[in-house]
């Protein structure tokens, strides 16, 4: 039986059950620990999505990290090109650091370049990307995308920290926009 939801004006179809999300977590936790357990990074959170994915892994790490946090969001100029503006800058001395970045979904990879480029500049020794979902057919850089929970079509999705319009990200499923 499909499952669908209402978000505003748009209807969303069940895609992707809690507990195959649960396990893609536990993957990447395991995956993290083998790799930082030695050298641990910053964990650096991107607001708001990526904080329900950050909850969930962060309970599994293995290891001892600084966490904090920053909120980029794309600025709509009047070009259709898209800028990225800062709306809550790092706090963190990055300075030959690790970093590791989690990040709710990877879609063209703007906001995961932008990133790099700000710890690239305030000089992090190593910048590593760990995403709950990423859409390879979407994806336009050559950046490695180091831990990945789930790949998904270039598709709409809302839920576990994924909005709508501000509405869904408390969803445990993952939703896709259903398109009649
Ligand atoms: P980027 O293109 O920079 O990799 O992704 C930009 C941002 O677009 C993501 O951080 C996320 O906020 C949003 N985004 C991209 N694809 C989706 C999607 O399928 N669902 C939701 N809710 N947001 C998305």
């Amino acid at each position: 039986m499909t499952e669908t939801i209402q978000l505003h004006d748009k209807k969303f179809v069940k895609f992707i059950p809690s507990s195959q999300i649960d396990e893609a977590i536990t993957e990447v936790a395991q995956q993290l620990n083998r790799d930082y357990q030695d050298d641990p990074p910053l964990i650096l959170v991107t607001l708001n999505g990526a904080i329900v994915f950050a909850a969930d892994l962060l309970k599994q790490l293995q290891f001892s990290s600084v966490l904090s946090c920053i909120k980029l969001s794309s600025y709509q100029g009047t070009s259709s090109t898209n800028v990225m503006k800062t709306l809550i800058g790092l706090n963190e001395d990055v300075k030959d650091k690790r970093v590791l970045i989690i990040e709710d979904i990877v879609d063209t990879g703007k906001t995961y370049e932008t990133l790099v480029e700000l710890l690239s500049e305030k000089g992090a020794k190593e910048i590593r990307i760990a995403t709950l979902t990423m859409k390879p057919d979407a994806y336009k850089l050559d950046l490695p995308v180091h831990y990945v929970g789930i790949t998904i079509p270039d598709k709409f999705v809302v839920g576990r920290g994924l909005d709508y319009e501000g509405l869904g990200r408390n969803l445990n499923d993952i939703y896709q926009l259903y398109t009649e």
